[in-house]
């Protein structure tokens, strides 16, 4: 075959459920003939992501909460058991408390601050180092940020703090692995309705919103984030790192919004 991904081994980290942006990275990937390896967070989730695993004829590397550093640890042994090597990771992964995805930033508690930094910022560098191991022979590292890093977006709160420590982590990685030809990037995907988004306030106005006023006058699927990571983790960009490229149908582009969404 001559898939962009042939040849090419990675794991995939943050697969909930088929409505997951990871899901639709996975599918892009097998796609164009990548084996990848897949975790899961928790027993429920297992359930879910079995029969997932299974319809990609994915490995599944084991049950890994990254707030725990020996799951964490697990996973990446079984990897290197099985294939020795990776050339490609993806970490979707990100987590606050909802009661915090709402109202003022200000109000932020110091302990959800810590919560959120470690599991949406820390576990992608700590993956990162892990995965330097394995990618002797060099590899790409893709995570998912999102505009509210950029600017304020309503009750993206400490979530929009932590994506901008994720995306500037994203910067100093890509330094610090770049003479291994370990690649870092990150895609800035528009809103999706997924279960991490069901957590944020008033979502349904926010994709209503970017419908109305994105250049392409609509919200993007999880399959077109898939389609533009195939171009972050296959040789396509073996010129890119440190980059964060936006899958938002244009939002980001925009200054002055033309259009107010009808009420919903
Ligand atoms: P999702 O709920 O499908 O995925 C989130 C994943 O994070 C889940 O698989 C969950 O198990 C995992 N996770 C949370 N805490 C964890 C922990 N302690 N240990 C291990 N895994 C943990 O939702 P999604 O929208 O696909 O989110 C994937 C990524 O995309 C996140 O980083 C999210 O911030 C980002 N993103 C989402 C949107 C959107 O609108 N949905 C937009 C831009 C960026």
């Amino acid at each position: 075959s001559t898939g962009l991904m042939q040849g090419k081994r990675g794991l995939i980290m943050g697969v909930a459920n088929n409505r997951s942006i990871a899901w639709g990275i996975a599918k892009a990937c097998v796609d164009q003939g990548a084996e990848i390896a897949l975790t899961y967070q928790g027993e429920a989730f297992r359930k879910r992501v079995e029969p997932l695993a299974t319809e990609l004829g994915a490995f599944i590397a084991g049950d890994c909460d990254v707030t725990d550093a020996a799951s964490l640890d697990a996973v990446f042994d079984n990897v290197e058991k099985k294939w020795g090597k990776i050339d490609f990771l993806v970490h979707a992964i990100a987590f606050s408390d909802k009661d915090e995805l709402d109202g003022r930033y200000v109000d932020t508690t110091h302990q959800n601050f810590l919560r959120t930094m470690d599991i949406s910022v820390f576990s992608f560098t700590t993956i990162a180092k892990r995965a330097e191991k394995l990618m002797t022979e060099g590899g790409a590292l893709l995570t998912l940020t999102y505009y509210g890093a950029e600017k304020v977006m309503p009750h993206y709160n400490v979530m929009g703090v932590a994506k901008a420590a994720l995306e500037a982590s994203v910067r100093y990685l890509a330094v610090d692995l770049g003479s291994k030809a370990i690649r870092v990037n990150a895609i800035s995907a528009g809103p999706i309705k997924t279960l991490a988004a069901s957590g944020i306030g008033d979502f349904r106005y926010i994709l209503k919103w970017n419908e109305y006023n994105a250049p392409l006058k609509r919200v993007v699927s999880i399959e077109e984030v898939g389609d533009s990571a195939l171009y972050l983790l296959s040789d396509l960009s073996r010129g890119v790192t440190g980059e964060v490229h936006h899958v938002d149908a244009g939002y980001h582009a925009i200054g002055m919004k033309a259009v107010d969404a009808p009420d919903i």
